[in-house]
Formats: structure tokens, C-alpha cells, sequence
């Protein structure tokens, strides 16, 4: 009952990125996942961070797991 509903998102939630989805700047392992309304873009952390001023206003939804870096750092 009190669960947060996130729309869209939702859909999202099984979602993993993995080693072979690439940062479209520098080519790094992309931890995030943009999707714009004319397609998808992928990025590193670093360059997640710094396009996310300009790309988020019109971002239709931004897929994070940049927190991931710092679990796999800790291993
Ligand atoms: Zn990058």
C-alpha cells in the first residue's frame, strides 16, 4: 500500500548493465543509461555526471548504476 510507485521506471528495475555497453564519449564500461526520445545513450560514470546537467531537462528516463562502482570497488 505505501509502496512508492515510479511509473515507468518501474519497468526498469531488472535492468543491469553490462561490460559490453559502452560509454558513447570514451568508450569505458557504461554505468549509465540514458533514454532520449530519439534513442538511448550510454555513458561512464564520469561522463554520466557531466552530461547531466545539459541531458537531464530532457531525458525521458535516467537508468544510474554508478553506485555499482563503488560495491565493485570494495570487493
Ligand atoms: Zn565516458
Amino acid at each position: 500500500m505505501s509502496q512508492m510507485t515510479t511509473g515507468v521506471t518501474d519497468l526498469d528495475e531488472g535492468y543491469v548493465l553490462t561490460a559490453l555497453d559502452r560509454c558513447d564519449s570514451c568508450g569505458a564500461q557504461a554505468y549509465i543509461r540514458v533514454t532520449m526520445a530519439s534513442g538511448e545513450l550510454l555513458f561512464c560514470a564520469h561522463h554520466g555526471a557531466q552530461f547531466k546537467d545539459k541531458l537531464s531537462a530532457t531525458a525521458l528516463h535516467w537508468h544510474d548504476e554508478s553506485s555499482r562502482l563503488l560495491a565493485e570497488a570494495a570487493r
